[in-house]
């Protein structure tokens, strides 16, 4: 059997319970988008950890040094928002291929200083070694949370409403301009931008994290159509979702049409977003939204409900069931 008969998730649901039984009491491992650590009565510590590799993640010439530093971290703190949680330190590790020139490197450093300083995260440590002949980038953040505004994706309830934080698929489009061969005008430099230099949602996954009526909370890495089932799955739950209600930004909506881009698509599986996905008590989200709105400038978008029944999402247009045919993206098929 190949890595690609059972996919990435395959490949982690084969060893993720056999570590279990080690697992103090209060902690969590494997299954949400940080490990949980608790420290105290009332603290935890979350941390996680991403690998980037060359020609997988990124492409040399596509991206420049310090937007690649910027993402590298972005992504990270992307995951420590979505536990509700507050980022603290941060651990970087390289393998360089050895004919990489100093002013990449430096650049590099310099993307990922802009966002440790915008968000007062420093880095603490992590170690370089050399590489064959691809950059290989792996980061870890720790981060801290109050117990009680811990949000698990195991917490959706019944009823709840399925909401994010901003638009859909304007990074998905951005790399769609890079990969294929448009003459880059100024709104595809924008959408390009969205994919080289996502903004963590730290401040709005705290604010969200702090309210009793959101639930479970994850943040948008590989589309809607494939994250939320993460939440479906660890809240054992069934997802009614409108096709209709999936928030572009009128700039790809714009450059759908011109390109004749598929606008759902991009918005259900672009992936790469890193808007929060998050669900809420019904009778709350008005207030919830006005608060948001208030703080933010930025509404937060209702996309569907949390229904009874299997772990699957039902995709809506104009109150009809349809198919969706397009899933999120699985590094290893299956
Ligand atoms: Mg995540």
């Amino acid at each position: 059997m190949n890595l690609t008969d059972i996919g990435e998730f395959g490949f982690i649901e084969s060893f993720a319970t056999k570590f279990d039984h080690l697992i103090k009491e209060g902690d969590r491992g494997i299954g949400d988008d940080c490990a949980v650590l608790s420290i105290n009565n009332t603290t935890n510590h979350v941390i996680t950890t991403d690998l980037l590799i060359e020609d997988i993640h990124f492409l040399k010439d596509k991206i420049s040094a310090k937007e690649l530093g910027y993402k590298s971290l972005a992504v990270n703190l992307s995951d420590i928002a979505a536990m509700g949680a507050q980022p603290l330190y941060s651990f970087l590790s390289l393998g360089i291929p050895k004919d990489t020139p100093v002013e990449f490197l430096d650049g590099f450093m310099e993307g990922f200083y802009q966002l440790s300083e915008k968000y007062h995260t420093p880095l603490m440590g992590g170690d370089t070694t050399k590489s064959a002949d691809k950059l290989v980038i792996n980061v870890a953040v720790v981060g801290s949370v109050e117990k009680s505004k811990m949000h698990l994706r195991s917490m959706a309830q019944t009823g709840d409403l399925v909401c994010v934080s901003g638009f859909l698929g304007d990074s998905g489009g951005g790399l769609k301009a890079l990969l294929e061969p448009y003459e880059v005008d100024a709104n595809l430099h924008k959408l390009i931008n969205r994919h080289h230099q996502p903004e963590p949602q730290i401040l709005e996954g705290l604010f969200l994290g702090k309210s009793e009526h959101v639930h479970a909370m994850m943040d948008v890495s590989d589309g809607i159509s494939s994250d939320l089932k993460h939440i479906l799955k660890a809240s054992k739950k069934s997802a009614r979702i409108d096709k209709e209600k999936l928030p572009a930004s009128p700039l790809l909506a714009e450059v759908s049409e011109k390109q004749q881009w598929n606008l759902t698509e991009l918005c259900a599986s672009g992936g790469e977003d890193y808007e929060l996905l998050f669900t809420v008590k019904p009778e709350e989200f008005e207030s919830l939204n006005q608060e948001f709105v208030a703080k933010f400038g930025k509404p937060l978008y209702v996309i569907g409900k949390i229904e009874e029944g299997p772990a699957e999402i039902q995709w809506y247009k104009d109150g009809q069931s349809i198919m969706l045919d397009k899933l999120g993206f699985n590094h290893f098929g299956g």
